[in-house]
């Protein structure tokens, strides 16, 4: 599965690691955060997958890093074809270990922004992959993603009840020692607990908005 050190996803890994023998692939691209690859570790320590892989994608930059880059309407986080890019890895290693599921953390949220997370999107590669490789035809690939109909207050209340280590998650866009809550990721995720009505363990304002 594909993960980062946000909440979604590691929220994805605790649901699929009930059915599934999971394997992690996390991806270092231009300018991520230590601190959120920090946190990918550690969430796929906890969770006890049987490997966790780090792809280098250096030359693989956000919008907001693309000088002149014409992204219209899509927020400077946007990597461009991001997916079709992550999910490519994946399959190669899918591929290498005879998977039958790939998953990923997207949320309801993130189809109303993103055009690489719909459903048309995510069948369109399963053909291809299958297309691709004899491996994955006959393992009959699919992509799963077990948060799309979630809103991300949804996704938190989940997260809670499945005991996601959410102290350890990671969704701030700067690097420092600790979340800076004034980013789009900080107050988003401070907004989304507090719909959720879940107290987050990293919040100096334990999940409030002031
Ligand atoms: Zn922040």
């Amino acid at each position: 599965m594909l993960l980062s050190g946000g909440i979604d996803s590691a929220t994805a890994l605790y649901m699929v690691r009930r059915e599934y023998s999971v394997r992690a692939l996390t991806f270092e691209y231009h300018g991520i955060a230590r601190q959120e690859l920090r946190a990918s570790e550690s969430i796929a320590s906890r969770a006890g997958v049987s490997e966790h892989r780090l792809v280098r994608v250096p030359d693989l930059r956000e919008a907001g890093d693309i000088p002149g880059g014409l992204f219209g309407g899509l927020p400077p986080t946007y990597i461009p074809l991001r997916n079709s890019v992550f999910y490519s890895f994946a399959a190669s290693y899918g591929e290498e270990v005879g998977a039958s599921v790939l998953v990923g953390g997207h949320n309801r949220d993130d189809l109303e922004v993103f055009r690489d997370v719909t459903p048309r999107f995510f069948s369109s590669l399963e053909r291809a992959f299958r297309a691709a490789s004899p491996i994955l035809d006959k393992n009959r690939l699919r992509i799963v993603r077990p948060l799309g109909r979630m809103t991300k207050p949804k996704v938190i209340s989940l997260a809670s009840s499945l005991g996601v280590p959410l102290e350890r998650t990671w969704s701030c866009h700067g690097d420092g020692k600790a979340h800076c809550w004034k980013c789009d990721g900080c107050l988003t995720r401070r907004r989304s607990f507090a719909e959720a009505g879940v107290l987050d363990p990293l919040s100096p304002g334990r999940g409030k908005i002031t």
